[in-house]
């Protein structure tokens, strides 16, 4: 069933369609993966869908730009949406069907049935976006229900949307195995985001600093710096001195629980979150001891 390179991806809108597909798929004893997304795809996606086509027999990439995971004021009018090429990409990386409904199929009637986002939801993207993991949760979970797959794959650019799927998951039962795959970036450093092409030559320029800074704090816990309030201080001055003024969150945090910590005695994890002009961008590192 796994498509050969370059055949596009069959596209479906309908819930019960790809729930069918699913389960035709798995009652020939293949095993099912997703690849969840908001469309405009770029290699960060992609790496997520090879890793599903190499571990899976089927794989479903899903493009659903959800209303209920944007705040008043965010980017959802103008969030890229390109669903022709995102099926090209998809193509390339070996995706066999592409799930695309639109607003009525999943929130049909106004449904306003929401799943409360887990505790691990509270704090970082959870106090600055409030609503937003309740968005995603009720989404994902709906998404879950129509395609019962037997993994799905989620990056580690969104960590804490993935420890709040993971716990999602786990606390309603959901029997799907969620695996977290590597961020990656561009040869700059900058972490790939659909939202990156919002920025202008400055801004970007700007933007670099975030993951330099983050780079600079991994390689000094490497080196034995053990003081994480001073690495959060010289990272911030790092991204105030690009021009970056609205810093959200710098946290060096805990990976499990993201409680906030002091002193770095094991592997920990950097989370940033800041406004560069009027897009914001988030990335983290991880910190070895
Ligand atoms: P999005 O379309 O932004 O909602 O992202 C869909 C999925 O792609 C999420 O699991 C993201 O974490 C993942 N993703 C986005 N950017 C990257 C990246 N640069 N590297 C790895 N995964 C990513």
């Amino acid at each position: 069933m796994t498509a050969t390179q370059n055949t596009k991806p069959a596209v479906v809108a309908e819930r019960s369609k790809i729930h069918e597909v699913v389960r035709a798929a798995q009652s020939l004893g293949q095993s099912v993966g997703v690849v969840m997304t908001m469309g405009a795809l770029h290699e960060g996606h992609l790496s997520l869908v090879r890793r599903c086509s190499e571990e899976n027999d089927v794989v479903i990439a899903t493009v659903f730009v959800n209303p209920t995971q944007f705040l008043p004021g965010e980017d959802f009018q103008k969030y890229p949406r390109q669903l022709e090429t995102d099926r090209d990409l998809l193509a390339s990386a070996g995706a066999d069907y592409l799930f695309a409904p639109g607003n009525e199929e999943m929130y049909p009637d106004n449904a306003s049935t929401v799943v409360k986002a887990p505790d691990v939801s509270l704090r970082l993207e959870g106090e600055h976006r409030p609503g937003h993991f309740d968005g995603v949760c009720t989404i994902v979970c709906k998404l879950f229900q129509s395609i019962p797959v037997n993994r799905a794959y989620f990056g580690s650019k969104d960590y804490q949307q993935f420890l709040v799927i993971q716990h999602m998951v786990k606390d309603l039962g959901i029997p799907v195995e969620v695996i977290a795959c590597p961020i990656i970036r561009d040869d700059d450093g900058l972490a790939l985001s659909s939202r990156n092409r919002y920025l202008s030559e400055s801004e970007r320029a700007s933007a670099l600093s975030i993951s330099r800074g983050l780079r600079e704090a991994a390689k000094r816990v490497a080196d034995g710096e053990r003081d994480a309030d001073q690495l959060v201080l010289d990272l911030c001055a790092e991204m105030d001195s690009a021009g970056i003024t609205k810093i959200d969150y710098v946290v060096i945090a805990d990976p499990n629980t993201l409680q906030p910590i002091k002193t770095i005695t094991a592997p920990a994890i950097a989370l940033v979150a800041a406004h560069v002009g009027s897009t914001r961008l988030i990335d983290n590192l991880r910190l070895q001891p």
